[in-house]
């Protein structure tokens, strides 16, 4: 058991006591042994992120193929580098995404990526929770898609390894994968209960093509194809008319809002207020690095709510309660995690702000200064599933894995 002593919480000062990996009492004073004390004067309790959209090894593409359009930035810079990866590059490059993430807050991500057994173990050891979904691309190959669904079967039949890390599936877009792919992961997906990832509608260029091709646009097609649901998740999701929304609401799919990565590759804005008014459920993620180039889900927050003022034109869009719900609750609620609120019986995931930081004084409103003033030297302590992965600033091996990633650029790039 941990004892969290004179924290701040919603403008009160209490103790919290954790018990294994809950919150298990929280009051004003509580005079309860516990295995270790922690002093907590000056610092604040908030709920850890949920970073809904990412793609952890991409690490050492930060900073390459600047100032391009989504689909130049792809075929010209990411593919080609893409293809150079080995397995053994996996595990320093989730290990460096997963130093980074813990450092800004967040314990719970969901990837998009390649070799993902890498990915599990680098999550495993560094204690965050993570969906972790079997890749789907197939370049319209028929013979591709079928491989593609097998190997998937072999990697579900597989349990996970343990309860923190939710083995899924994901299939690129609709422009890296075919029919055949999609309906065969999402056939996949209802079969053993996981969550299935898909990017949708991030550029106009790819609802333009999409009406060439299928007559349709995108969210369309998807329905078409049968497979949104509550577990499935649309990342981007810019380019939705009214009735394409509805059809996100209605059938209950997750949107993964990316506003940084949108913006910098200019592929458009979500009108993120006309989202929220719709009541979609919406979560908030910060894409790969090569597109970002952070992973830091507090200034994913400061981008989403200014996006979402800009594009409606009116400052109340993107309120700060509606920024910091998205970032943290709706995304574990999304994956039926029981986390992202600082409440008895829900899971002690976590973080502790230093309320003397620069950032957060003055302390007129906590969640405004975390999304528009702070940045991650607030935060002083990172707790997922009742285990502390970062202790006043300190994250264990944390020399070693950017050696190690370190070494890997000079191996790529
Ligand atoms: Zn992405």
């Amino acid at each position: 058991m941990i004892l969290l002593k004179n924290v701040f919480l919603n403008s009160n000062i209490c103790d919290i006591l954790i018990d294994g990996n809950k919150i298990a009492k929280i009051a004003d004073k509580l005079n309860t042994s516990a295995d270790e004390i922690i002093d907590c004067r000056d610092k604040a309790i908030l709920p850890s992120f949920c970073n809904t959209h990412t793609h952890a090894s991409m690490m050492f593409l930060r900073g390459i193929g600047e100032d391009k359009n989504l689909f130049d930035w792809l075929n010209q810079d990411i593919f080609p580098r893409e293809a150079k990866l080995k397995p053994e590059h996996f595990y320093p490059l989730s290990r460096y995404a997963i130093l980074e993430m813990i450092k800004t807050g967040t314990t719970c991500f969901t990837d998009m990526y390649f070799e993902v057994p890498e990915t599990i173990r680098a999550v495993e050891e560094m204690g965050l929770r993570a969906i972790i979904p079997y890749p789907g691309m197939d370049f319209f190959d028929e013979e591709e898609a079928e491989k593609r669904i097998q190997r998937a079967i072999k990697y579900l039949d597989k349990p996970s390894p343990n309860s923190r890390i939710k083995k899924a599936l994901y299939c690129h877009a609709i422009y890296t994968c075919s029919q055949k792919l999609v309906e065969g992961f999402s056939d996949l997906a209802q079969k053993y209960d996981v969550y299935l990832q898909i990017h949708v509608s991030e550029a106009q260029k790819e609802v333009d093509d999409c009406l060439q091709k299928y007559g349709c646009r995108p969210v369309e097609l998807l329905y078409k194809w049968g497979i949104m649901g509550p577990k499935t998740l649309f990342a981007h999701a810019v380019h939705l008319n009214d009735e394409e929304i509805e059809l996100v609401k209605k059938t209950g799919t997750v949107l993964a809002h990316c506003p940084t990565s949108n913006l910098k590759l200019g592929s458009g804005q979500m009108n993120l207020q006309r989202y929220l008014d719709a009541g979609v459920k919406l979560t908030l993620g910060t894409d790969g690095v090569s597109s970002n180039n952070s992973l830091s889900m507090i200034s994913e927050m400061k981008f989403a709510a200014l996006s979402a003022k800009n594009k409606a034109a009116s400052v109340l869009a993107g309120k700060v309660d509606d920024i910091f719900q998205i970032a943290t609750q709706n995304g574990f609620n999304a994956f039926g995690i029981k986390a992202g609120e600082i409440k008895v019986g829900y899971l002690a995931d976590f973080i502790l702000v230093d309320m003397n930081n620069q950032f957060l004084l003055p302390n007129n409103n906590l969640k405004s200064n975390m999304i528009y003033a702070a940045d991650s030297s607030c935060i002083t302590d990172v707790f997922c599933d009742g285990k502390a992965v970062m202790k006043n600033r300190i994250i264990p091996h944390e020399a070693e894995i950017i050696a190690d990633f370190k070494h890997v650029c000079s191996d790529l790039l």
